[in-house]
C-alpha cells in the first residue's frame, strides 16, 4: 500500500542557502512589542515559569477564545498529551483522530498508552468526517480528537451529537486554528478541552509553546497541577501521582502577550492573503482552492491547493517548478495510517487522495500583496505551459 505514496524528496531549505528574495512558506511576524516585553522579562530576572507574562498570556488567551480557563504549556504536543492524560485516557482506550493531520495528534494518544483510531476526512473541508467517526466508534472509544486542519474548523456540532450519543469526550486539536469560528463560537471553546501550538509557523507564536483552554475549572486545575510535577499548590514537594514538567517560560509568554495584542490584525491579514490567492487562482483547470463551509470562519493557517489533471504538472512537479522561481511550498501530510508506527493495510481513501495532490502555498502574515501576486502569476504561467 505504501508504494501508492512516493516518498517526495522534500528538502528543507536552510536559511543560509536561500537567495535574498526567496519566499518561504512561513515567517513569524514579530514586529509588535515582542522585543520590548522579552527584554523586560530578562531584566526582571523572572525567566522561568513564574512571572507576570505567563499569567497575562493565559488571561488574554482565555478571553480571546471565550473560555473560563487557559493553561500554558511548553508546546502543542504536550498540550494534547496533558489534555488526554488529565481526562484519564490510557491503556485499553481508543481515541479517534483524523488520518490527515500532523503526526503529533496521533503521537499524543500513543504517549498515554491508548490506541489512535484513524477516521477519514471530508473531501471539501479536509477535516475529520463525522460519518466515518461514527463507523469507527467501538465500546472502547473514549474520545474524539478533531483537528482544525490548515485553519478550517472541524464539524464540531456533528461531532458533539455523536459524543453525546456514545458518551465520548472531545479534545480539540486547535494547533492550526487560532481564531477559527463556527458561527460566533471560537476554536478552543468547541470541545471539552482544546490544545493550541505556538510553534514559529503557527498563527500565534512564542517560538515553542502551547496552551490548553477549557470551561471546566476542575479540569483546568488538574492540568495546572500535572504540568508542574503533580505538586499540589498548597503542599510543596508532595506528589500524589506522577506528573510532568510541561511549563511555559515567562520569556515565551512575553512574546505571546505581544502577539495577542494584535491577534485580530494577524488573522485579518491571513484572511486577506487567502482571498487574494483564491481570487487570482480559482478557475484554473485542475486546481482546487480551499473551501469555507457556510457558517464557518477559516483562518487559513496554510492556504492550500489541490493539483490534479488537467493541470499540466503533478503536485510534486509544481513544488519543484515553484522552488526554481524562489517560491517555497509544502506537500500535504502523509496519511498517518500509512506511516510505519501507525500502519494499517486499509487506507482512508479521501485522506490518501488529498495527501497525494495537496500543497501548502506561502501563507505567512508577513507576505506582501506583491509577493502573493508574483506567486499567482508563476502558477498561472505554469498552468498554460
Ligand atoms: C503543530 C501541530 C501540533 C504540535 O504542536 P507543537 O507545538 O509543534 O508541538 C499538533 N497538532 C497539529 C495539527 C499541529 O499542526
Amino acid at each position: 500500500m505504501i508504494e501508492q505514496l512516493p516518498l517526495f524528496p522534500y528538502l528543507e531549505t536552510q536559511e543560509s542557502q536561500r537567495p535574498p528574495d526567496f519566499i518561504p512558506v512561513y515567517t513569524p511576524l514579530l514586529n509588535g512589542r515582542e522585543e520590548k516585553y522579552v527584554l523586560d522579562a530578562v531584566r526582571s530576572g523572572w525567566i522561568s515559569s513564574l512571572g507576570r507574562y505567563v499569567n497575562r498570556f493565559e488571561e488574554d488567551f482565555a478571553r480571546f477564545c471565550g473560555v473560563r480557563n487557559a493553561v500554558s504549556v511548553s508546546n502543542g504536543t504536550v498540550a494534547l498529551h496533558l489534555a488526554l492524560h488529565a481526562l484519564g485516557i490510557g491503556p485499553g482506550d481508543e481515541v479517534i483522530v483524523p488520518s490527515l493531520t500532523f503526526v503529533a495528534t496521533a503521537n499524543a494518544v500513543h504517549y498515554t498508552g491508548a490506541t489512535p483510531v484513524f477516521a477519514d476526512v471530508d473531501a471539501t473541508t479536509w477535516c475529520i468526517d463525522p460519518a466515518d467517526v461514527a463507523r469507527r466508534t467501538t465500546p472502547r472509544t473514549r474520545a474524539i480528537m478533531p483537528v482544525h486542519l490548515y485553519g478550517h474548523p472541524a464539524p464540531m456540532d456533528e461531532l458533539r451529537a455523536l459524543a453525546e450519543e456514545h458518551d465520548l469526550l472531545i479534545v480539540e486539536d486547535a494547533a492550526e486554528g487560532h481564531g477559527a469560528q463556527i458561527g460566533e463560537r471560537m476554536a478552543g471553546s468547541l470541545g471539552d478541552i482544546a490544545a493550541f501550538s505556538f510553534y514559529a509557523n503557527k498563527i500565534v507564536t512564542t517560538g515553542e509553546g502551547g496552551m490548553l483552554t477549557t470551561d471546566d475549572d476542575a479540569l483546568a486545575a488538574r492540568c495546572r497541577m500535572l504540568r508542574d510535577h503533580a505538586m499540589p499548590p498548597q503542599r510543596r514537594y508532595w506528589h500524589d501521582e506522577v506528573g510532568f514538567n510541561y511549563r511555559m517560560t515567562n520569556l515565551q509568554a512575553a512574546v505571546g502577550v505581544a502577539q495577542m495584542e494584535r491577534i485580530a490584525s494577524l488573522i485579518a491579514r491571513k484572511r486577506a492573503i487567502a482571498a487574494r490567492y483564491i481570487e487570482r487562482l480559482s478557475g484554473l483547470p485542475g486546481l482546487t482552492l480551499p473551501a469555507e463551509r457556510p457558517g464557518c470562519t477559516s483562518v487559513y493557517w496554510m492556504v492550500s491547493l489541490l493539483v490534479e489533471p488537467p493541470f499540466p504538472l503533478t503536485r510534486d512537479a509544481l513544488i519543484l517548478a515553484l522552488r526554481e522561481q524562489g517560491i517555497d511550498s509544502r506537500p500535504f501530510f502523509y496519511p498517518l495510517d500509512m506511516l510505519p508506527p501507525y500502519f494499517s493495510p486499509t487506507p482512508r481513501p479521501v485522506s490518501l487522495q488529498l495527501s497525494g495532490t495537496g500543497l501548502n502555498l506561502p501563507s505567512s502574515p508577513a507576505l506582501t500583496d506583491a509577493q502573493v501576486d508574483y506567486i499567482c502569476a508563476a502558477i498561472c504561467a505554469l498552468a498554460s505551459r
